[in-house]
């Protein structure tokens, strides 16, 4: 099991003791814990092999012991014992935003609410409105989100799709036999939000032992279809994972096939047939033969329908196949071009490393250059600098430069757009920082017309470089903010203000469409990730996998260039 995974039982094990009414000390210990393993840098288990786990802080002897128990069985007694007694419905109930466990003990006290149906009969039939310390207003939230819920219902983002498809590949690459393994579907076309896991193995040996290693992994909850070529679990998390096996000889059309989208494989065949083919998830075939011409490589496949390669990213359905015919399709920016990243926080403020650890990290990654941008201190519940502070760390930053060599550190800052569109930092030390990042990060219900008034005043004050988290969605959280972005864009790109990418976990903001727009406006692009730890660098891939979806290269991007450069 990974860190996220012994975390989340924690967290439901205090969730579920609040609405029990339990020992306030037990509760504090699972969360504590809970708090202590998704901040670890380290798997758990490594740390468990290596010695006592009662060292971290916040993991105390009992929950040492429930943990390791945990990782013997894959099940802790106490979670099973807590969901057999309560519901594992009131769980799906934390998903209502504005709902915490002491109002589901209330609803589950007062009403006997369990699950979301409940609650949403109870809503709808006026009950919530008369439960003391909830009201009317409370009901009409429960409702509208339980709305938007349903809407989103079944997909999850794209990163925690992502990573968990990831670890799944990488377990079963261990495996004897598989030649070949890759993530397919549109965790591959990096659509934002995914529905279910494709992985698609090549062997030439027997099939079934593969299977076997997927369906016996930690993760797997129950096992929905075991085939021949095919074989469907559904995971703890909820997510479906659909693993296929076929010969080595076979992995490029059916990698093909499986990565999508329906609407790019219509166009294909349509095209095949003109040409006298049909394409299958086997291969390229002439009409009348089942000799394939082409099914080893996507490449190959591509090449005998007399197109140029199409990158995952890009296969849509939309103008690709058109370009891909005249050897027109981008070179997309690849993950080899990027160079320095510009959005990241440090201790300072509420990032969990340091300046110079920041720096091991993106030296890892090959980078030359990061921006260090803590928060201003209207983020109070970051730990928002003050101009002291903010003066402090460029001087800082001005000395470790100095013992750096192939590498440079800009000091910089994400400073906050206030409410009235005033940028929340003494002036002369914007003038005087190298980077400067702008974002909103409170009053996010302001009216369409003040709220893009404000967000542009920012992007007029000549002292921004790039605009932050541009429209503030929250992937399967909460919609951006009402705000005009094509205007939003003009500004930016009349004031040479870049704007981002912000690949951190919930965000993909701008995500691929609006990115896109933006370049076709003239606005420069950068791919960020938002760090708030030397692990969070990574989260970078997806602001890069967006930037493929919206066709953009190397030269579109700014941090592909050797050093910063404003003007
Ligand atoms: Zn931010
Ligand atoms: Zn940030």
């Amino acid at each position: 099991m990974d860190n996220k995974e012994y975390a989340r039982i924690l967290k439901e094990i205090s969730i579920l003791r609040q609405i029990r009414g339990d020992n306030h000390f037990k509760i504090r210990a699972y969360e504590n814990g809970a708090r202590a393993i998704e901040n670890l840098a380290d798997p758990l288990e490594s740390l468990m092999d290596e010695g006592d786990i009662t060292q971290i802080e916040g993991i105390g002897k009992s929950l040492a012991k429930e943990l390791e128990s945990l990782r013997e069985t894959g099940v802790s007694s106490v979670h099973q014992e807590l969901l057999v007694e309560l519901d594992p419905g009131l769980l799906d109930l934390m998903k209502i935003q504005g709902l915490g466990p002491k109002r589901i003990k209330t609803l589950y006290d007062e009403l006997g609410i369990s699950n979301v149906d409940l609650l949403k009969e109870a809503a709808e039939s006026g009950k919530i409105a008369d439960v003391e310390g909830l009201g009317k207003k409370t009901q009409e939230k429960i409702l509208a989100e339980i709305e938007r819920l349903a809407q989103s219902s079944g997909r999850m983002p794209l990163p925690a799709a992502r990573a968990i498809a990831y670890g799944v590949r990488d377990k079963l690459k261990e495996v004897k036999g598989v030649e070949a393994i890759d993530v397919a579907g549109s965790i591959r076309r990096g659509r934002e939000t995914i529905g279910d896991i494709d992985i698609l193995v090549a062997t030439s040996g027997e099939p079934q032992p593969i299977f076997e290693a997927f369906v016996t992994l930690p993760e797997v909850e129950e096992v929905l279809v075991r085939g021949d070529t095919k074989t469907s679990a559904r995971l703890r998390n909820g997510m479906q994972v659909d693993v296929r096996i076929v010969r080595p000889e076979q992995f490029g059309a059916a990698l093909h096939y499986f990565t999508g989208s329906k609407e790019h494989h219509v166009k294909l065949r349509t095209r095949a047939k003109k040409m006298g083919l049909k394409i299958n998830e086997y291969g390229v075939f002439p009409r009348d033969s089942d000799t394939p011409v082409a099914s080893k490589t996507e490449e190959d496949l591509y090449a005998c329908l007399d197109l140029q390669f199409i990158p995952p990213e890009l296969r849509e359905g939309r103008d690709e196949i058109d370009l891909a015919e005249e050897s027109k399709v981008p070179k997309l920016v690849e993950a080899s071009d990027m160079l320095g990243d510009l959005h990241m926080h440090t201790t300072e403020t509420d990032g969990r490393n340091t300046i110079l650890e920041m720096v091991e990290a993106a030296k890892a990654r090959n980078y030359r250059y990061i921006a260090i941008t803590d928060h201003s201190q209207a983020v109070t519940v970051a730990g928002g600098m003050t101009p002291n502070r903010f003066e402090a760390q460029i001087a800082q930053i001005r000395e470790i430069n100095q013992e750096l060599e192939d590498f440079r550190i800009y000091s910089g800052i994400e400073v906050d757009i206030l409410k009235d569109g005033s940028l929340d930092m003494d002036h002369d030390l914007l003038r005087e920082t190298d980077w400067v990042v702008a974002s909103v990060h409170s009053h996010f219900n302001l009216p369409k017309e003040e709220m893009t008034a404000r967000v542009i005043r920012a992007v007029e004050s000549g002292l921004v470089h790039c605009l932050g988290h541009a429209t503030g969605r929250i992937l399967g959280g909460r919609d951006g903010y009402d705000l005009d972005i094509g205007q939003v864009m003009d500004a930016c790109a009349v004031h040479g203000v870049a704007m981002e990418i912000n690949g951190s976990t919930g965000r993909l903001d701008l995500n691929a469409d609006l990115a896109r727009m933006a370049h076709d406006r003239g606005v420069k692009i950068v791919l960020t990730s938002d760090a708030h730890s030397t692990r969070g660098l990574e989260d970078l891939d997806y602001a890069l996998q967006q930037a493929r979806r919206a066709g953009l290269t190397k030269a579109d991007i700014m941090n592909t260039a050797p050093e910063l450069s404003l003007g």
